[in-house]
């Protein structure tokens, strides 16, 4: 009857006339299921390291990521934030069709008052025509009339001779329409986008100089968001942070060898708010450096005239929060909030990330973090101009009053 119990009797008996630092590779638990590395090698797939050098893998088929939910056994404070300390202007704002008619725009104020967000901005790029026809609709509602406003968009399409009168004269006509700032200029820009001649429009292209000074002249900031996550750009292996991402939205990977990779982008677009201080510059997502706040400071510092929204990056604050205060406390009047993706329910994340110092508790999205989040616990002072206070200093047009001080 081969038992465990033999095949170990066995081991233990062949161990017994080597000599000590062999028996200290071979005198491992778990028969089969051990394996012994080399200094600075990791154990094989299937395998976890137990003790210096000495990997075993589990007696039972180990779970795939998607079915491991541990439930955490840590008991400590917790605090849910249903709704904001302070009221928010959310700058980064998708709410879908929400703006469409008096009715729907009723809906939407009471799911922001649930939140205490007084005023969203729909960074839509709504332009002519339908920002006139969302304007009007705006403006029909008594409750809403001061609670919404819209970002406008610029066509960049086809750059090239003439294009930059015309985009001029659209952004000044929609800026007169009600238009409170450009944006969100989307990730094509750089990656996909063409200019007339075929060429790949580059960030910081001259053509679009006369734009972003029109921005600067007109004193409406320009929200833009440029490519994605540094690890779409990786291989999508067993290191990539994002793995479940990138496996569940295919779609979502850049190819490493596409040009210009993250770093080339974020060089053409440091060159781009280099070239127009005068033009306040809102990157989206924290410029996709809110797992480098080092880096990101380094370039809050270098460019005043850029400012950052924290839209769809929690996951990246919130899992350094002694870091992610200490940033917000000397970047607080560079840092707007924003939530991107239009989802109610996910706003109190936000505020108990900022306004708590809880530990270790869920985000609302697995596939982008498999990792619990810390609040950070921001004084009073800085959540109220990361909320609303440096949004409407670097969009004037907003509602300015109401606001408490
Ligand atoms: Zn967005």
């Amino acid at each position: 009857m081969p038992t465990h119990v033999h095949v170990v009797r066995a081991l233990l008996f062949a161990m017994a006339a080597l000599p000590a630092f062999e028996q200290r590779l071979v005198a491992q638990p778990g028969g089969d299921r051990a394996r012994s590395i080399q200094a600075g090698e990791s154990c094989p797939p299937g395998t976890t390291e137990i003790r210096p050098r000495s990997c075993l893998g589990p007696e039972e088929a180990a779970p795939s990521i998607l079915d491991y939910r541990p439930r955490s056994t840590l008991m400590a404070p917790a605090h849910a934030v249903r709704r904001a300390r302070y009221p928010v202007i959310d700058f980064h704002g998708h709410p879908q069709g929400r703006l469409g008619s008096v009715e729907s725009l009723a809906q939407l104020g009471a799911e922001l008052d649930a939140l205490n967000v007084r005023l969203m901005i729909a960074a839509n790029n709504i332009s002519g025509d339908a920002l006139k026809r969302t304007v009007t609709t705006i403006n029909s509602s008594p409750a809403m009339k001061d609670r919404v406003r819209a970002f406008t968009g610029i066509s960049l399409q086809n750059v090239g001779p003439g294009w930059a009168e015309r985009a001029v004269a659209q952004l000044e006509a929609d800026v007169a329409a009600g238009a409170v700032g450009i944006g969100e200029i989307g990730k094509g820009f750089g990656q996909s986008i063409r200019k007339a001649d075929g060429s790949r429009l580059a960030l910081d292209d001259p053509e679009l100089d006369p734009v972003w000074r029109a921005a600067a002249r007109l004193g409406i900031p320009v929200f833009i968001h440029t490519g994605d996550p540094q690890e779409f750009y990786r291989p999508v292996d067993y290191t990539n942070e994002r793995w479940l991402e990138l496996s569940l939205f295919p779609g979502r990977r850049v190819s490493p060898d596409q040009r210009p990779g993250f770093d080339e982008l974020m060089k053409e677009r440091d060159n781009l708010f280099r070239r127009h201080p005068a033009t306040t510059f809102v990157a989206a997502h924290m410029g996709w450096h809110a797992n480098d706040l080092g880096r990101l400071g380094r370039m809050l510092t270098e460019m005043r005239n850029v400012h950052v929204d924290v839209g769809a990056v929690l996951y990246d604050i919130g899992r350094q929060p002694r870091a992610a205060h200490d940033f917000f406390v000397k970047f607080q009047d560079r840092i707007v909030f924003g939530k991107d993706s239009y989802q109610p329910e996910e706003y109190p994340y936000y505020w108990r990330v900022f306004e708590t110092r809880d530990d270790y508790f869920d985000y609302y999205r697995d596939y982008h973090a498999f990792w619990k989040l810390y609040g950070i616990d921001l004084p009073d002072d800085v959540l109220k101009k990361v909320y609303y206070k440096n949004a409407l200093r670097i969009a004037p047009r907003l509602p300015q009053t109401g606001w408490p001080r």
